[in-house]
């Protein structure tokens, strides 16, 4: 990826070509970047939310009437087909802006909350205030969607934004930095940072006030433990290893086209794809019968009628060989695609659906990232279950049957941070849900009421009057102990007694 002359490379994954080159950031900057963003933080954080906003909906505005170049520009970058990246990368992206746009004044206002009797006379409240720089680092499998949807929620929370996109797709990333630009936001507010590892690492190290890292567990692992050395808060969203879970009475074809889609949608490099299909046993053979079927149907290549388009990064092509050729070694068959000998030259991968694997295989435990699905039978609701939770992902999952009491009893005991009932993956693009992992595949949610807050240290305030002259918890204490013994006792027995409970509070505020 890197030349002599420290600029990034944009190759074409479908053709192999030369797209463009980029700048990268010299590491030498990251001081510079800092300041001026913490420069810029002390306006933008004073700016109200509804200005913070208006911001955002030039955004959106300038997506909107650039939509077509963007599509390209994603498509051309990751070799993912342009459907995929108008409905998958941007159209969730422009769902997120007006998300936050409706409902982002409410989400960060003060909060009154009730006071306990016991602090009788004060005010509570919950205030959101800005943590200040937010560091993004982002991945090249939505390029456009996880980096842009956590840097809005950071803005418009009042932080200011560097964002550090993945060097595998620099023109998406010089894109996002041009959509910023162009949209008007103030100077310093938002700096995109291009580079590859070393760029990542260097701001990591840098002084960010919070992390907010998209990518595999081994970068994150590395991430938490520089952000642990100076208490840095992180949120990590990682990899995933999604289970789909099909009973006997599902709609079957919907199952299997839903299967084959959320298996192979993007070539399999999403973090929610499915990666391990648990089939009832009594249906199973009709089933790999109907999965077939549908992987018959499907389109390679990169226009805009293909179905799918190319893996976008060569080191990922090696991970998926290695657990496929691993799974055909020690037994396991295909049900569609042909052994990785057979896999033509180039960065197009066969859909490959496979049977007959057994649970400690890499293929069911490793994130593969790839347009790989291994299929499983199972003949109980319980051992369903088992099997889903038995990797060290979770992240999202689905569950196909009519039986809408089975569906939520299952759906409520996996280890996942997301699950669908009767569909796949559609979670994501529900920007009022929350998103994020459970177990290795990631710590923090964003999306969701909480999606704003994240990005924010939530302050509690109390206010009094001022006018008392004391508190009856502060000095002297002689001769309150028995007092406030009474004034517990009576406060907090199961029947409250009242009548205790005022004669003490009376006799505390004389001691004062
Ligand atoms: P992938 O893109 O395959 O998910 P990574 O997790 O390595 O793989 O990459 C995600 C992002 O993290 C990219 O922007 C990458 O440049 C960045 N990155 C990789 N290594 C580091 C690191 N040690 N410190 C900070 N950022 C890193």
């Amino acid at each position: 990826m890197h030349s002599a002359h420290e600029r990034l490379q944009a190759i074409s994954p479908s053709t192999g070509k030369l797209l463009g080159e980029i700048d990268e950031t010299p590491i030498q900057h990251v001081d510079v970047f800092y300041e001026k963003s913490k420069m810029a933080f002390n306006q933008w954080s004073e700016l109200p939310v509804s200005q913070r906003l208006e911001y955002l909906k030039k955004l959106k505005e300038y997506m909107v009437e650039n939509i077509e170049v963007i599509a390209k520009t994603i498509a051309d970058d990751t070799g993912k087909v342009l459907t995929e990246a108008l409905v998958a990368d941007i159209m969730p992206t422009l769902d997120a802006i007006q998300h936050i746009c409706q409902h982002g004044t409410k989400m960060l206002k003060r909060e009154k909350i009730k006071t306990p009797l016991l602090l009788i006379g004060k005010k509570s409240f919950v205030e959101y205030m800005p943590r200040g720089v937010v560091l993004v680092i982002s991945p090249w499998n939505y390029p456009l969607q996880l980096a842009v949807v956590p840097m809005i929620s950071a803005l418009a929370a009042g932080n200011t934004v560097i964002l550090k996109p993945s060097e595998v797709t620099p023109l998406v990333g010089k894109c996002i930095e041009e959509l910023f630009i162009s949209a008007g936001f103030p100077d310093g507010v938002v700096q995109v940072a291009h580079g590859g590892k070393e760029v990542g690492a260097a701001f990591t190290n840098g002084s960010p006030d919070y992390i907010f890292f998209t990518g595999s567990v081994r970068t994150g692992k590395i991430i938490q433990e520089v952000a642990a050395k100076n208490l840095v808060p992180t949120t990590l969203e990682l990899g995933g290893k999604d289970p789909l879970i099909v009973f006997a009475d599902a709609n079957l074809e919907r199952a299997a086209k839903g299967a084959v889609w959320a298996a192979f949608t993007n070539s399999g490099q999403v973090c929610m794809s499915a990666e391990r299909l648990y089939v009832e046993k009594s249906v199973y053979p009709r089933f790999l019968e109907l999965l077939k079927k549908e992987v018959d149907k499907l389109v390679q290549g990169n226009d805009e009628n293909s179905d799918i388009g190319t893996m976008t990064f060569p080191a990922q092509v090696e991970i998926v060989k290695k657990q496929l050729d691993e799974a055909l070694s020690r037994g396991a068959e295909l049900v569609t695609g042909v052994p990785s000998h057979l896999w033509q030259k180039g960065m197009y991968l066969p859909p490959t659906i496979v049977k007959n694997v057994t649970h400690d295989m890499k293929i069911i435990q490793e994130e593969a990232f790839g347009p790989l699905l291994p299929v499983v039978p199972f003949e109980t609701e319980e051992q369903a279950i088992t099997l889903a939770n038995d990797t060290v992902y979770g992240l999202n999952a689905s569950v196909w049957t009519h039986d809408r009491a089975k569906a939520r009893r299952v759906a409520s005991r996996l280890v996942s941070g997301a699950v669908v009932i009767n569909d796949v993956i559609v979670t994501v693009a529900h920007h009022g849900l929350p998103f994020g992992g459970t177990k290795q595949s990631g710590i923090g949610r964003y999306h969701g009421s909480g999606g704003l807050r994240t990005f924010c240290h939530e302050k509690a305030i109390m206010e009094d009057s001022g006018r008392r002259k004391s508190e009856i918890q502060w000095y002297p204490y002689k001769g309150k102990y028995p007092l406030f013994l009474n004034l517990f006792k009576s406060y907090f027995q199961s029947k409250r007694n009242w009548s205790t409970f005022a004669r003490m509070y009376i006799k505390l505020l004389k001691r004062n």
